[in-house]
């Protein structure tokens, strides 16, 4: 049977381990992928260009939403963020799960775009938890905390806008309930058009 590609929007707050259980997932699955986004912020330690993020300038950033190159973008505590169109839907095309780690606004964006997206909330149960990680994490100062908190509790005002919460409180929990997820979607009658053909190969 042909592989059935897939957008996963997964939102949720900031510094609260989101990256790390979707790095889990896509580590563990090779049809799984993971959209490197652009963005104006500066790298942190650790991070690679073309592997957490493609870093762009400010007048960079102004060329791709000029020469239409984004499926969505914003600006979220200070920089700008955007999701790269070309790589998103070739990979799709080419039968692969393409997971977008993105804000909310954003993520509202490319539903109100592609409607057969899979909308995904992930965060803690608890959401002090959320602080804890985030100063754990030690690369915000502290008006950026408080920014990032502020931004994750008026999310949580949203999450029935989602199809899906996935608690994050363990990392292969979390990763073992996206892939079932995945799963569950790809069995959709909805999503396999020549449902037909293949139930009588
Ligand atoms: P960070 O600066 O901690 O890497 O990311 C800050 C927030 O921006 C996170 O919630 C992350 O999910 C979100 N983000 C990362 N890339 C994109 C993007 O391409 N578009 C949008 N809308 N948000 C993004």
């Amino acid at each position: 049977m042909n592989k059935t590609g897939l957008l996963l929007v997964v939102s949720g707050p900031s510094g609260a381990g989101k990256s790390t259980v979707l790095r889990h997932l896509i580590d563990h699955h090779s049809n799984i992928m993971f959209s490197v986004s652009a963005t104006t912020r500066p790298p942190r330690p650790q991070e690679e260009h073309g592997v957490h993020y493609r870093f762009v300038s400010e007048e960079e950033f102004s060329e791709l939403i000029m020469n239409d190159e984004l499926l969505e973008y914003v600006n979220y505590a200070g920089n700008r963020y955007g999701t790269l169109k070309k790589p998103v839907f070739d990979s799709i095309k080419a039968g692969k799960v393409v997971v977008l780690d993105i804000e909310e606004r954003g993520a509202f964006q490319i539903k109100s775009g592609i409607s057969d997206c899979i909308m995904i909330y992930l965060a803690p149960s608890d959401m002090q938890e959320v602080e804890k990680r985030l100063r754990m994490r030690g690369t915000e100062n502290e008006e950026h905390i408080a920014q990032r908190l502020s931004l994750a509790y008026a999310q949580r005002e949203h999450i029935y806008s989602y199809d899906y919460y996935v608690c994050n409180d363990s990392i292969e929990e979390a990763s073992r309930k996206l892939l079932c997820i995945i799963e569950a979607e790809q069995c959709k009658i909805a999503r396999v058009p020549n449902i037909k053909e293949e139930a009588n190969a």
